[in-house]
C-alpha cells in the first residue's frame, strides 16, 4: 500500500504530529494511501542550514535527508515537521516548502504559533494551521500548483491571515487534479 511518511524533526509535540498524520490519512486514504509516522530525527545534523544573522534555517537543506528517509522506507512522499524557523533566498520566511522530484516537503510550526504574533498559546489553532500547511505541501508533492481560490488549501499564504482564511481541504478543481494524478499512479 502506498505510504506517506510524516517525520518530526527536533522536538515537535507528539500530539501535534498525530493530529496532522490523522488528518492527512483521513483525506489520502481515498487514494489507497496510508500514513506512517517515523521516529523523530534530531535538528543538529541540519546545523549547516542555520543562518546566524537571520536566526533561521534554509528550508531546502532539509529535503535531501527526507528524500533518503523516503527511499529507505519506500514512502511515496515524505513530510517533515519542524519547530525551526525556515527561510528561502529572497523570502523573509516560509511556512514550508516542497520538492516534487525529491518527493519531500517540510513544514515549520514556528510561525503558526499564535504566540509568535503576540497571542496566547492555542493548541487547537496550532493543529488547524499545521494541518493546512501540511496538506498544502503534500498537494505540491502530488503535482498541484497554487490555486486562486482563497478558501482552497492550495492558495498561497503570504501571511498567517491567509492560512487562517483558507480551509484544510482542496477545492473541487484541485481535488479533481489530484484524483486524476493519484488515480493513474495507484
Ligand atoms: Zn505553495
Ligand atoms: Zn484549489
Amino acid at each position: 500500500m502506498p505510504m506517506i511518511a510524516v517525520v518530526p524533526i527536533g522536538g515537535v509535540k507528539g500530539e501535534l504530529v498525530k493530529a496532522v498524520a490523522d488528518f492527512i490519512e483521513g483525506y489520502y486514504s481515498r487514494f489507497g494511501m496510508r500514513v506512517k509516522t517515523l521516529p523523530e530525527i534530531p535538528l543538529e545534523p541540519f546545523s549547516s542550514a542555520f543562518n546566524l544573522l537571520r536566526g533561521q534555517y534554509l528550508g531546502r537543506v532539509f529535503l535531501p535527508t527526507l528524500f533518503r528517509l523516503g527511499e529507505r522506507t519506500g514512502a511515496r512522499a515524505v513530510l517533515g515537521i519542524t519547530e525551526a524557523d525556515l527561510y528561502e533566498e529572497g523570502l523573509n520566511f516560509i511556512f514550508g516548502l516542497a520538492n516534487p522530484s525529491l518527493k519531500a516537503a517540510v513544514v515549520s510550526v514556528h510561525r503558526l504559533r499564535p504566540e509568535f504574533y503576540g497571542g496566547r498559546p492555542d493548541d487547537e489553532l496550532l493543529k488547524e494551521r499545521t494541518v493546512k500547511e501540511a496538506m498544502h505541501e503534500l498537494g505540491h508533492l502530488f503535482g498541484l500548483g497554487h490555486c486562486p481560490n482563497p478558501k482552497c488549501v492550495m492558495h498561497f499564504s503570504n501571511s498567517i491571515l491567509d492560512t487562517d482564511f483558507k480551509g484544510p481541504l482542496y477545492c473541487q478543481v484541485c481535488d479533481g487534479k489530484l484524483s486524476k494524478a493519484l488515480g493513474v499512479l495507484k
